[in-house]
């Protein structure tokens, strides 16, 4: 359906919990990120940059993705646009540690050692501004002319 829409989507950046099977492991592979103390914040969303909007049709579509539950819309610090579609990953487990550790992605193993501070580390939020409903987004638009 987005890309009926003709959305043109970037990148793909899902950010993803990095996992450690125990406590060795966690401090050698990144001595500031220790998920024991975090509820797996980065396994439970899935971010896909979308473009800035810049016209009316544009508008009318983040309205459109706003109107649904567990779906959000935030910019972030470098003026990029995203769509978040807040949802758990199937492979996270009831004690919140990664089931499938050794055969995980990438990008989950990158997330908060190569990739830069997680968001639960991070000194700033992740985004600059998020909308979570059209109402928010409207009114943003509407103070932003
Ligand atoms: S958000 Fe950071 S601390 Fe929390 S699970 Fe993910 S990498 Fe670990
Ligand atoms: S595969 Fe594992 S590390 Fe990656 S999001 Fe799922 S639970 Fe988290």
């Amino acid at each position: 359906m987005l890309h009926d829409r003709n959305l043109s989507i970037r990148k793909i950046i899902i950010r993803y919990c990095v996992r450690f099977l125990n406590k060795d492991m966690n401090k050698k592979k990144n001595e500031s990120v220790n998920c024991d103390v975090c509820s797996a914040e980065c396994c439970k969303y899935v971010a896909i940059e979308i473009d800035e909007p810049t016209d009316k049709n544009d508008y009318d579509n983040i309205r459109w993705y706003l109107m649904h539950k567990n779906i959000n819309v935030f910019i972030d610090h470098d003026d990029d646009w995203y769509i978040e579609f807040k949802a758990v990953c199937n492979h996270l487990g009831a004690d919140n540690k990664c089931a499938i550790y050794n055969n995980r992605p990438a990008i989950c193993a990158d997330h908060g050692v190569n990739d830069g501070v997680c968001e639960f580390f991070g000194e700033e939020s992740p985004f600059k501004v998020c909308f979570k409903s059209e109402t928010e987004f409207e009114k943003y638009m509407k103070n932003n002319d």
